[in-house]
C-alpha cells in the first residue's frame, strides 16, 4: 500500500477519534486544504462547531457532492502515521470489535500533537544542594533525581514531589534549582550494541537463535521458556542488540512499572544508555517527546506497558513481551485487548520479530508452540546458580490452627532456622488488605459495598473497608448495618496486612518488611523498599503478588505460600493455570544466589492435581494435561470465546434484553456457535449498574467477529444500556 497524495480541493477520508454512532467507521468525507495533504497526515477538521483531531485514511468515499464538503482546517507539524500503523489499528479494531475512532485514541495519547516545534522552560538540578532542607524541598530534589536527566517542567515537577509551585521558586532563588529553555523534544542517547556478554550454557544458543531471526527480517515468533533466574533477559537483549545493530527500532514491553528501574539499569549496563520509556509514570512532556522521536527514529529502543505497543514506530524491528503469561497485559477497561496477542498482530503486520518470554508461559503460546506455528527456545538451568527449589506441601487437615493464625508451626521452625543465619524468608499470600471479610458475630451479616456485589476487604493500614471492585471506603461499623448490635463486628480470614500482625506475634525480634501494591503511595517508595530488602534489610518479606514478579532477592532461602488453594477456587477457565503459573513463580524467588532455596505450600488438598504438579515440578505433563482438558471441552485456545456484558440501573430490563439477544442468535447459529446465558456476571453489580453475561463459543476457526457483529446490529441498544464485547476474555468478570 503507497501513501497517496492529495491536491487542494480533492475528497479524503479523515479517521477522527469521535465516537460516530456504533455502526458508523468514523471517517468521513472532507477537501485537501491548500497545499494538499497525504494519506496519514494529522489534521484538524471542523466538526459541527468544533474542530477535532484526525488522520487522512485515504480517498474519499465520494458520497457527498464535493462542492457541500468542507475543508481540512490544517494539516498538523507532525509526522505522518505510516501504513503499517494505519493497518495495524484498523485490523486490531476488526479483532476485538472496538469501533476505529477508539482504535486511534489509543495511538495519539500524546499531548500537544497539534503543536509545533517549540521550546519551553525546564528546571534542572545546578548540583549545589545544602545539607539543610526542608521536607518539601528535599522531595523536590529527590524528584528531580529520579527523572535521571529528562527535561521536566517547574509544574510537572511540583506534582510528582508533591508541592505547591512556590517550593520550586524557593529553590531556584536560593541556587538549588535552575530554569532554562530547552527544546520540547531532543532524540535520545543512542544505544551501542556493540559491547559483548558472555552468555553461558543454553543463552549461547538462545541467544544466536533470536539474533539469528531478526537479522533475518521478516516476521516470526519466538517462544523463549526460562525459569527465573535463566539469564533469559540477557538472551533477549541479545535480539534488540541485533535490532539495533540493524538500526531498527525494539519495543520491550513489560507488565509492571515497578520492574522497569531493575531493566532499565541492565539495558544501560549493556547498551551504554538508557532506552526511551512509556508507562503512565513519565511525565506529559516526557511523553511528547518519545511520540515524536519514535516517529522520526530519535529513539532506537522503547521500554513501556501494553499501551506502547500503539507508538508511531518509524522501523520496528523488534517487540518482546516480557512475563508474556502476565494478566496485566489484558486491558479490561475501555478497549478490551490483549497486549501479547496485539504484540504478535502488529509484528506480523510490520513483518519483525516477536519474543514472548516467559518462566511459566500462557497455555495459549505453550499451544502455539506446540503446534509449530512458534520456535521455542527453552532456558534450562538457573543462570549461575541451582535448577528450581525444591518444593514442598504442608498439609493443614493434619495440624489445625486457632481461628486467627495462619502459619504452620513447620513454616516457624523454617522461618526461625534462617534468622540467625542472616537468610530471608518469604510468605506469600495474594490477598491485600487486613481481612477479606467483616462480619457481624450477633447476626452473621457480612458488609457488603453499597454499590457492588462485592463485600469490602479491611484496611487496617487505611483505617477503612475498601471494595476492590470500585474502590468505594467507608469506616469500619462500630454497630452492625443489618441488625444495629454494638461491638460484635469482626474481621474473617486474613490479608497481608494481617498476616504482618501474626509474624509480629510469633517472631518478636525478626526485621519485617510487608510488600503489596497499595502500602505505598508511590512507585518510586515501592523501588526503594524492594532495594533495601534486596540488600537484607528484612528477614522476613510478606507479600502479595508483585513479589512474583522478578524482583531479585539473593538473600531469600525460603517461601511459605500460607494458602497455596486461594487460586484454585472459582469457575475461572484459567484457575489452574494462574495457579500454577503464580506458585511457579513465587517458589522461583527462592534460592537465586549461591545458596539453594526451599518452598512450602500450606495446602488443604495436596492430592490435588494442580498442586501435585507444581510440587512434582512437572511441566511439560502439566502443560499437556490441561491443553487436553481444554482441547475436550473446545475452549481456548482450543476453541473461542466471546463475552458480552450488559449493564445498566435496572436489573429486570438488563436481563430481559440479555434474554432477547440470547433468543435471536441466527446470525451465531449460522456459523455453529452457541450463547450461554443471560447469567448474572460473576461480579453482579459494579457501580450500581447491575451486570448480566452471554457468553458465545465457537470453534477454532469459525468467523466469530462477523457473526458478532452481525448479531449485535439486530438490536437497537436502550440509551441507560452498555454492551462491551470481550473477544477471548481473560477474566471472567
Ligand atoms: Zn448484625
Ligand atoms: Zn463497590
Amino acid at each position: 500500500m503507497t501513501d497517496r497524495v492529495y491536491q487542494a480541493g480533492e475528497t479524503v477520508g479523515v479517521l477522527t477519534t469521535e465516537p460516530l454512532g456504533r455502526s458508523g467507521l468514523g471517517v468521513l468525507d472532507y477537501r485537501a486544504p491548500e497545499g494538499g495533504c497525504g494519506d496519514g497526515d494529522f489534521v484538524e477538521v471542523p466538526l459541527g462547531p468544533r474542530r477535532v483531531l484526525g488522520v487522512v485514511w485515504g480517498k474519499g468515499e465520494g458520497r457527498f457532492d464535493p462542492a457541500k464538503l468542507r475543508s481540512v482546517a490544517r494539516v498538523l507539524d507532525a509526522p505522518p502515521m505510516r501504513a503499517e500503523l494505519r493497518a495495524f489499528l484498523t485490523r486490531a479494531a476488526d479483532y476485538t470489535l472496538t469501533p476505529l475512532p477508539a482504535m486511534l485514541r489509543l495511538a495519539t495519547r500524546a499531548p500537544g500533537l497539534a503543536d509545533g516545534v517549540a521550546t519551553r522552560r525546564v528546571v534542572r538540578l545546578t548540583g549545589q544542594v545544602p545539607n539543610q532542607l526542608t521536607d518539601a524541598r528535599f522531595r523536590v530534589v529527590e524528584a528531580l533525581r529520579d527523572y535521571g536527566g529528562a527535561a521536566v517542567t517547574a509544574v510537572e515537577l511540583a506534582e510528582a514531589a508533591g508541592c505547591g509551585p512556590s517550593v520550586i521558586k524557593g529553590l531556584v532563588k536560593i541556587g538549588v534549582l535552575s530554569e532554562e529553555d530547552a527544546p520540547k523534544d531532543t532524540p535520545y542517547p543512542p544505544l551501542d550494541p556493540s559491547g559483548k556478554v558472555r552468555l553461558v550454557g543454553d543463552q549461547v544458543a538462545a541467544g544466536d537463535a533470536l539474533a539469528a531471526a531478526v537479522a533475518q527480517g521478516g516476521y516470526g515468533c519466538t517462544l523463549l521458556k526460562g525459569v527465573t533466574g535463566s539469564g533469559k533477559t540477557e538472551v533477549y537483549l541479545e535480539a534488540v542488540a541485533e535490532c539495533l545493530k540493524a538500526g531498527r527500532q525494539a519495543l520491550v514491553l513489560l507488565p509492571e512499572i515497578a520492574l522497569t528501574a531493575d531493566f532499565l539499569a541492565r539495558v544501560e549496563a549493556r547498551f551504554g544508555a538508557r532506552p526511551a520509556e512509556w508507562h503512565s509514570g513519565v511525565t506529559m512532556t516526557e511523553r511528547r517527546r518519545l511520540w515524536r522521536m519514535v516517529a522520526i527514529g530519535g529513539a532506537s529502543m522503547v521500554v513501556g506497558a501494553r499501551s506502547a505497543l500503539f507508538l508511531p514506530f518509524q522501523d520496528l524491528g523488534l517487540i518482546v513481551v516480557d512475563e508474556e503469561h502476565d494478566s496485566s497485559y489484558k486491558q479490561e477497561e475501555g478497549v478490551l485487548y490483549n497486549a501479547r496477542d496485539m504484540a504478535v498482530l502488529r509484528a506480523a503486520i510490520a513483518g519483525c520479530a516477536v519474543v514472548l518470554a516467559s518462566a511459566t508461559p500462557s497455555l495459549e503460546s505453550w499451544a502455539n508452540a506446540d503446534a509449530g506455528k512458534y520456535l521455542r527456545l527453552d532456558l534450562g538451568a538457573r543462570f549461575g546458580a541451582a535448577e528450581m527449589p525444591k518444593m514442598q506441601a504442608i498439609d493443614m487437615r493434619a495440624d489445625p490452627l486457632p481461628g486467627n493464625q495462619w502459619i504452620s508451626a513447620k513454616l516457624v521452625a523454617e522461618v526461625n532456622a534462617r534468622i540467625p543465619r542472616g537468610e530471608q524468608s518469604l510468605l506469600f499470600l495474594n490477598r491485600r488488605g487486613y481481612a477479606p471479610v467483616t462480619l457481624c458475630r450477633a447476626c452473621g451479616q457480612q458488609v457488603g459495598c453499597d454499590d457492588c456485589d462485592a463485600r469490602m476487604v479491611e484496611h487496617r493500614f487505611l483505617k477503612r473497608l475498601v471494595c476492590h471492585q470500585c474502590g468505594a471506603t467507608k469506616p469500619v461499623p462500630v454497630a452492625c448495618p443489618a441488625c444495629g448490635v454494638e461491638g460484635r463486628m469482626s474481621a474473617v480470614g486474613p490479608g497481608v496486612e494481617r498476616l504482618a500482625e501474626e509474624v509480629a506475634l510469633r517472631f518478636p525480634d525478626a526485621r519485617v518488611a510487608v510488600l503489596s501494591s497499595d502500602l505505598f503511595g508511590s512507585a518510586r517508595a515501592l523501588k526503594d523498599q524492594i532495594v533495601a530488602i534486596a540488600q537484607g534489610q528484612a528477614d522476613i518479606i510478606i507479600g502479595t503478588q508483585i513479589v512474583a514478579k522478578g524482583h531479585n532477592f539473593p538473600l531469600l532461602t525460603l517461601v511459605g505460600v500460607i494458602d497455596a488453594d486461594l487460586g484454585l477456587q472459582g469457575s475461572d477457565l484459567r484457575a489452574a493455570e494462574r495457579t500454577f503459573q503464580l506458585m511457579r513463580q513465587v517458589a522461583g524467588r527462592a534460592g537465586r544466589a549461591e545458596i539453594k532455596g526451599v518452598a512450602f505450600l500450606q495446602t488443604h488438598q495436596p492430592e490435588h492435581p494442580v498442586i501435585r504438579a507444581i510440587l512434582g515440578g512437572e511441566e511439560e505433563a502439566f502443560w499437556a494435561a490441561e491443553a487436553a482438558e481444554r482441547r475436550a471441552a473446545g475452549v481456548p485456545p482450543y476453541g473461542r470465546m466471546a463475552g458480552i456484558i450488559l449493564s445498566g440501573p435496572d436489573v429486570a430490563q438488563v436481563f430481559d434484553f440479555a434474554g432477547e439477544m440470547a433468543r435471536r442468535d441466527g446470525p451465531l447459529r449460522a456459523i455453529g456457535a452457541q450463547v450461554f446465558g443471560p447469567a448474572p456476571a460473576p461480579v453482579a453489580r459494579v457501580r450500581g449498574r447491575h451486570r448480566v453475561r452471554l457468553l458465545i463459543k465457537a470453534e477454532k476457526s469459525a468467523p466469530l467477529q462477523a457473526a458478532l457483529s452481525a448479531w449485535v446490529a439486530q438490536f437497537k441498544l436502550p440509551t441507560n444500556l452498555r454492551l462491551a464485547i470481550d473477544i477471548d476474555p481473560q477474566s471472567f468478570m
